[in-house]
């Protein structure tokens, strides 16, 4: 079995009616998406399924907590990511676009999978920018050594840099040279 056909309502089967169905992602969910942003999480998805003879009316609710790269240090930042929206699903022999709001489906096509749905839709409530939060004494709790690391030169280091450069990588005949010339300039 897929990983993702937990995700699969097989509509169906289900009488006129309301019905809730309860779905848990996890971490397999999140690995099963290609160049997935989303390292880890863990969450549950609570939808409320009205099924009538020409539509499905799908109240859901997501409530999760998501794993991402940190922006500053690359180290997973878990974010909660709540998600409440309405879903219409409706039957067409032409295939049509998905737009956010009505899903379509074809006569033929018995089961509705949710695994995308859900995905995106957690996706995109993700912040724009991911970042360890400051504790309380206004520190962000970030990997301090990874931060270290990405430091390639500080300030100060690059000052120091900079002023051996002017002597250091210019041999003594350059160097007179130079001030040959400088001393020419200054004349003028
Ligand atoms: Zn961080």
């Amino acid at each position: 079995m897929n990983t993702l056909d937990r995700y699969t309502i097989a509509y169906k089967d289900l009488s006129i009616g309301v019905h809730r169905i309860s779905m848990q992602v996890d971490d397999a969910f999140f690995k099963a998406f290609d160049n997935s942003q989303i390292t880890s999480g863990t969450g549950s998805v609570e939808i409320e399924l009205t099924k009538s003879e020409s539509m499905l009316h799908l109240s859901i609710e997501i409530d999760s907590k998501i794993g991402v790269e940190c922006d500053r240090c690359l180290e997973e930042v878990i974010i909660p990511v709540e998600y409440e929206a309405t879903l219409i699903v409706r039957f067409s022999d032409v295939s049509e676009e998905f737009d956010g709001d009505i899903m379509w489906l074809t006569p033929a096509e018995d089961q509705l999978e949710l695994a995308q749905y859900i995905y995106e839709s957690i996706y995109l409530e993700l912040p724009y920018q991911r970042v360890h939060e400051e504790d309380e004494n206004g520190n962000l709790s970030c990997n301090t050594e990874m931060l270290e690391h990405f430091k390639i030169v500080t300030e100060e280091e690059f000052e120091t840099i900079a002023t051996k450069g002017d002597t250091s990588s210019i041999d003594g005949n350059d160097w007179s040279k130079l001030q040959g010339l400088k001393d020419k300039m200054t004349q003028k």
